[in-house]
């Protein structure tokens, strides 16, 4: 069911930051950077720099730790991102995972149907109407031709396997995790004994040929899902599963810090939906660019596994022992991305801040999420005594988090540096450290500082991660 309370909420939930703003600090500061840059970059294509890929990797771990770490009725999976085409062809994907593409007669350039102005309200219906661009009058955003009537454009990225480039050598790369677990469901069940209800997890690359990719890493050509397939008896199992999914799956974003007020949402229409999909949600966040999807939650029915079944010849039947029947399951299916996610948290996060007359910018990360857990500032990188000894204290807490050193700057400036990338401690060693063997532990948020005993340092940090995970 779709709130749409929460949605007429839309105008009083603007986004936290600027587009503008993020991408420049996530160059910057060395989160995210253009594909192939020196050739002039390649479309859609993102690299993540030194602090972009602990993000993403502590959001992949976050997901991990909620799907399967936490859940005895989840497991995980890594299958291969190019598999046999016949899977593509059963699952629909070649006969149907399309976008409608429009084309200026003039410019050749070409666009998504619904991302034109004027287009963005178009049902299900409208996107499949040929005469759509004609009687709505729409034309080319970028110098007024005409526009073709729209046709279907497959977003598969395909490749020959093997040194033969012929029609029995076309491979497809991946558009998504999911069918990679269908394939294997009677793997995994078989092996990990699981019963039904039960759910297999899987977080890996994917590719999509989107006709017009953008706003910055939302959507991408390559990209990560964290995917995960719920299978439980048919019919009103699946609602209850689906009705327990939705919320917990909403839930997780604000568990990691994103505000409950830019969440929101979204059931599509019956036009809507996907081929293999009985019901949809989408969990949408407001981004600097509207409302948009950061997760979808599906009702699959047995679609997968039957079309697997019946096209591969191989029986997919659960059997339950406790009713002795013998039957399809269904799939609720939760379908998130890694880096919308991360580029949520890093949004989400930002914020400007007065202290004392001066600008502070802060990413107010989840420690769980931030890049660093803790940096090692010694007040006077002049005195070897205490630049060994804030060297050594960095050594010591990298054994289990990800710690940082940095003496190139004072230390008003060390702070603002660590604030803007979401470092959540800053410990100081000083003079005093060298007599009195404790150390100055600054908060990010509060800015407030203890003086804690050196040997402490470590389990203060580990118990407040802990804390910080509820
Ligand atoms: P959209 O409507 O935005 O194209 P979708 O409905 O096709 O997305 P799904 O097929 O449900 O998306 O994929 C699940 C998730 O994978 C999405 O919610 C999103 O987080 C992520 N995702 C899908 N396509 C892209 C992309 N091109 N770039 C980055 N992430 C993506």
């Amino acid at each position: 069911m779709t709130d749409t309370r929460e949605r007429d909420r839309s105008d009083v939930a603007p986004a936290v930051a600027e587009l503008e703003t993020i991408v420049s600090l996530a160059k910057r500061r060395g989160f995210v950077f253009p594909s192939s840059e020196i050739y002039g970059g390649i479309n859609a294509v993102w690299d993540y720099g030194p602090l972009g890929v602990e993000l993403k990797n502590n959001v992949k771990r976050a997901w991990w730790r909620a799907m399967v770490q936490e859940r005895d009725d989840i497991v995980g999976l890594d299958a291969g991102i190019l598999m046999h085409p016949q899977v593509w062809v059963t699952s629909g994907h070649v006969g149907s995972f399309s976008d409608p593409l429009v084309e200026c007669a003039t410019c050749h350039r070409r666009y998504r149907l619904d991302e034109l102005p004027g287009a963005e309200g178009l049902s299900a219906t409208d996107l499949r109407d040929e005469s759509v661009v004609e009687r709505l009058g729409l034309v080319c955003p970028n110098d007024g031709g005409q526009l073709s009537a729209p046709r279907r454009f497959n977003l598969m990225f395909t490749s020959h396997m093997g040194p033969v480039e012929d029609d029995g050598s076309l491979v497809y790369f991946r558009p998504e995790t999911a069918q990679g677990s269908y394939v294997n469901f009677k793997n995994v069940q078989g092996s990990s004994r699981k019963k039904i209800p039960f759910g297999i997890a899987q977080i890996g690359k994917s590719f999509r040929n989107e006709i017009s990719p953008g706003n910055f890493v939302f959507r991408m050509r390559e990209f990560e899902q964290m995917e995960m397939q719920y299978f439980v008896r048919p019919g009103d199992a699946a609602t209850a599963a689906f009705d327990e999914w939705l919320p917990e799956r909403r839930a997780w974003y604000s568990r990691y810090g994103v505000d409950p007020s830019r969440l929101r949402l979204r059931e599509h229409a019956p036009d809507e939906l996907a081929h293999y999909a009985k019901k949809a949600i989408d969990v949408e966040y407001r981004f600097p660019f509207g409302w948009k999807e950061l997760e979808g939650i599906h009702n699959r029915g047995d679609f997968d596994l039957g079309s697997h079944a019946r096209a591969s010849g191989e029986n997919l039947e659960y059997f339950d022992p406790a009713s002795e029947e013998h039957f399809i399951p269904w799939v609720v299916e939760t379908a998130a991305g890694a880096d919308r996610a991360a580029f949520t948290f890093l949004i989400d996060a930002w914020r400007e801040e007065e202290v004392r007359g001066e600008k502070r910018v802060v990413l107010g990360l989840h420690p769980e999420l931030a890049p660093y857990k803790v940096a090692v500032l010694p007040l006077l990188k002049k005195r070897p005594e205490i630049v060994a000894m804030a060297r050594a204290l960095r050594a010591d807490l990298a054994r289990d988090v990800m710690a940082v050193y940095d003496d190139t700057a004072a230390i008003g400036k060390l702070y603002r540096r660590q604030d803007e990338i979401g470092t959540p401690w800053c410990v100081t060693v000083d003079v005093e450290s060298l007599e009195d063997g404790a150390v100055t532990v600054r908060e990010r948020d509060t800015m407030t500082q203890a003086r804690v005993p050196l040997e402490g340092v470590g389990r203060l940090i580990l118990d407040r991660l802990a804390a910080s995970r509820g």
